[in-house]
């Protein structure tokens, strides 16, 4: 698997960049999606009490759930379990993953569930490696 990489952070409904303690790495992001009407806008993120994403082209609005259900995190890291290289993607929809909110993906390796928090958000289970997230949703 290759992913595609963000030319820049303008393409990125969500991008992060974290060094995990004590070890392993993580860089996600997640593509804003072109608008379906127009197909030159790339629909915007909406304000936290925005019910849809927005075409800043054409106007085009799409309910929030039903956009979200289409976008994929797209995740390269370095395992801070087993030191495993690799690339992942998961659904743009955080879970439950030790006992805070997190895009969770598996390792390809050691199938350890690695977890993308949000910032400032510490896994409640001790030992474990945390990620932050610049997203201030
Ligand atoms: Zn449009
Ligand atoms: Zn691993």
């Amino acid at each position: 698997m290759t992913l595609t990489q963000p030319g820049s952070v303008d393409e990125c409904l969500y991008f992060t960049r974290r060094a995990l303690v004590p070890k392993g790495k993580i860089v996600a992001w997640a593509f804003r999606k072109e608008c379906p009407q127009c197909h030159k806008g790339l629909m915007k993120k909406p304000k936290k009490t925005s019910p849809t994403y927005d075409c800043p082209q054409c106007g085009y609005a799409e309910p929030k759930a039903e956009h979200e259900a289409e976008i994929t995190v797209n995740v390269e890291y370095v395992c801070p379990f087993c030191g495993h290289a690799g690339e992942a993607t998961t659904e743009y929809k955080r879970k439950s993953w030790q006992g805070v909110k997190a895009y969770v993906f598996p390792c390809a390796q050691c199938k350890e569930r690695i977890g993308v928090t949000k910032k400032l958000k510490e896994p409640k289970q001790k030992g474990k490696a945390v990620a932050e997230d610049a997203d201030d949703e």
